[in-house]
Formats: structure tokens, sequence, C-alpha cells
């Protein structure tokens, strides 16, 4: 499998536990943005000369592909810069219809993408932020959901799944209930979609965020999924060119969805990227991929569990991700010291902090796996942990 990733064969002596950030690019999506900026170069939608035409065509079909990939229509697949991009629009589109006294639902567990835009919106407007009780593990529940759930909640904005802790919040039953009060629902995707089959018609959601580079694809890209009705009924966020049917000095009408909401010159060789990406999570199967995933992370995990010197604070989630950390040792000293052995993990909160304070934590660390990961790559993160305890066991750190 490696073989798929350049970027892994050029870094042998690394050992990358970092998917949960950002995924590993296989070649055939860097191919096809090398055959945008070699063959292309152009811009798209605007141009009448055959480059100009092809690379729309191009264009249009990732944004089929991706419709497909997630059960949408094409026209409810917005392109953006990537899920925090998505997020903010889905924010600042509903914000506008927001009333003194409405309530948005949101928690302690969200990265800061899906939580801000909405911190930002209630410091503007005399809206109630409202928070699930996390469980003591921090889980959100159906149950401490209903509790925050009224007649005056108008958006619930949640993520599926956690980059934290790989917790899957049980979005179907969610959106379900907060549909019966009529409240719209805004789901972050990001770390759900590169593990699992999302189905925005089948879960019913009202907008679906993500990035590409997090499953495969190219960075700078992102998707937001809207039902086509709401973003029919939203105005645009960002105005300029392109997303506008006719302007005069004192009006201005917009062009179609998806359109109106694509303002600008898109990153075209990122969305070149998208059908390789796809292709490649197809021709594997997504189930596939978080079995192979999840296996590598319990191989590590069983080692994890028997180092007395390590805290791990979700071993009971299936999950792809491990986080964790050693006892009396900060997390950036830890990560550092893993560093020097090419063992690439994430130290810090993660853009999370709520989370941390909830947890009480200051920081952890986050090993993440993915598909192209192997056991090797197993053994030498628990080789680099054993030596890295040693270290500071040494230096007095752990006693
Ligand atoms: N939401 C979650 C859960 C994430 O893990 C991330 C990225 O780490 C984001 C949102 C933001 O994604 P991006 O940085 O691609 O905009």
């Amino acid at each position: 499998m490696k073989e798929l990733f350049p970027a892994l064969l050029n870094n042998k002596d690394s050992v990358y536990l970092d998917s949960a950030a950002s995924s590993i690019k296989p070649k055939a999506v860097i191919d096809a943005i090398n055959d945008y900026y070699l063959n292309y170069s152009c811009n798209i939608d605007r141009g009448v000369y055959k480059e100009s035409i092809s690379a729309t065509n191009k264009c249009n079909e990732s944004r089929e592909m991706v419709a497909k990939y997630i059960n949408a229509k094409k026209e409810e697949i917005v392109f953006t810069r990537g899920a925090s991009n998505s997020l903010n629009m889905v924010a600042m589109m509903i914000s506008e219809t927001l009333n003194d006294g409405d309530e948005v639902i949101t928690s302690e567990l969200e990265h800061h993408s899906s939580f801000l835009p909405w911190l930002n919106v209630s410091k503007h407007k005399n809206i109630v932020l409202k928070f699930v009780e996390l469980t003591s593990d921090a889980k959100i529940t159906v149950e401490n959901f209903k509790k925050v759930l009224t007649n005056k909640t108008k958006v619930v904005a949640l993520t599926h799944v956690s980059n934290v802790l790989g917790y899957k919040t049980p979005i179907e039953e969610i959106i379900k209930l907060s549909h019966e009060v009529g409240a719209i629902v805004s789901i972050d995707g990001a770390q759900a979609i590169p593990h699992m089959k999302i189905d925005v018609k089948a879960l019913d959601v009202d907008f679906y965020s993500f990035s590409l580079h997090k499953m495969c694809g190219p960075t700078g890209l992102g998707v937001l999924y809207g039902k086509k009705e709401l973003l029919e009924k939203y105005n645009p966020v960002e105005l300029g060119g392109e997303m506008n049917d006719e302007v005069s000095i004192d009006s201005v009408t917009y062009k179609a969805i998806p359109h109106k909401f694509e303002t600008g010159t898109m990153p075209i060789a990122s969305i070149f990227a998208v059908k390789p990406c796809i292709e490649l999570l197809n021709s594997i199967g997504i189930d596939n991929i978080e079995k192979r995933s999840v296996y590598l992370r319990n191989l590590a995990l069983k080692e994890m569990m028997k180092m007395d010197d390590i805290i791990v604070y979700n071993a009971s989630e299936e999950s792809s991700i491990i986080a964790f950390n050693i006892r009396g040792v900060h997390s950036h000293d830890a990560v550092s010291s893993l560093a020097e052995d090419n063992i690439c993990i994430r130290a810090g909160h993660h853009c999370a902090e709520p989370l941390h304070k909830f947890l009480k934590l200051s920081s952890t660390l986050r090993a993440s796996f993915y598909f192209y990961n192997d056991e090797e790559d197993v053994r030498k993160f628990i080789d680099g942990l054993n030596k890295t305890i040693e270290f500071f066991k040494e230096v007095g750190y752990i006693g």
C-alpha cells in the first residue's frame, strides 16, 4: 500500500501517525494536480477556448463525484477552502436569520472550527449558546442532548467524530429530534468522512462540512454539503466575481446554487484531484479502510496498555486515534523526544481547548492511524515510546 504514497516512500525512516491532522496524498492525486498545471493552467467557467472548456468539464465531473460519494445532488455540493471555511459559511449564512432569544446547541467536544463561528455569532447577536452536557468520559449522548433541546432551538452544530478522542456522536437520533422542533443541523464531518460511509440523504442532515486533505485528497479544498432548499434560501456570505448573475451600481442578482456560494477563482488544481482521491477510497472500500486503521490502532493500544507510565484517555472507543499522555511528562517534551526517532504524532490541545479544559488536561498526545500504516509502524512507535519513557526516567521526570 505504501508504494501508492510518494511522501511515505521519500521519508522511509519516518513513522507517520498524524493522519487526523492530514492524510498522506497518493501519487494519483499529485498527478492530477500536475495535470492541471502542466496541461491547462487556465481559469474555468469563463473561457470559450478548448483548454478552459475541458478544465471546466473536469471540475464539473469532480463535483458530481463528491455528490455521488455522499449521496447528494450535484448542486448541493459547494466547494470551499476546507472544513473550517465551510463551517464558518454555515454560521454566517444562518446567523442573518436568527432573532433575539433563539438558541444554538453546540458542545465542549467541538474542534474550534465548529465552535468558534457560533461563539462569534453569539457575541454579535442576542442568541443563547447552549452546550450538551458531556458524560464524564466526554461523550455526547442523546439523553443529554434532549436536556438542552427546546422549542427555541434554531441550530444544532455538532461534530460527527471527535478529533481528539475519536468518539462518534449519535447524530442520526440527534438530527431526528432537532427536526421535530424545526432546528437546522450543521455537522462537522472532518474526522468522520475519512473513516465511514456518509449518506447525507439517509442522515437527513441539513449541512455537512469536510476537507479533502484528511481523506487522501488535496489541501485547500473543502466541501459544504447543504440541502438544496436551504442553499437556495440563504444569502451568500462572500461576494465578488463569478457568484453573481447581474450587477449594477445599486443591485446584484446571484447565480443559481452552488455557484452563488463560490466566489472568485476556485482552487482548480485541487478540484482536479478529487477524482483520483475518491477512486482510491472506493477501490479499497471505506469499511476496509476503517477496519485496517482500527486494527493497527488496537495493536498499538494493546502494547500501550501494558506500559505503567502511559495514560490512555479513549481506550474503550473503536477508533483510529489514541489520545494519551506519558505520566509526569509534558506532551510537548514527549512529542519532541519521539520526533528525534522520526515518530510523527501530535501534541497539544488539537484545536479543542474547551474539551481539554473539561478533561482538566493542559494537553494530550495523539497518535492517529490510517490504512497506509502497517505493523512495522506500530512496532517502531512502541519502541520509540519505550525509549522516550526510559529517557525521561533517566532525567528524573518519571519517578
Ligand atoms: N473539524 C475537525 C473535527 C477537525 O479535526 C478539523 C481539522 O483538524 C477541522 C474541523 C478543520 O479542518 P481544516 O483545517 O481542514 O479546515
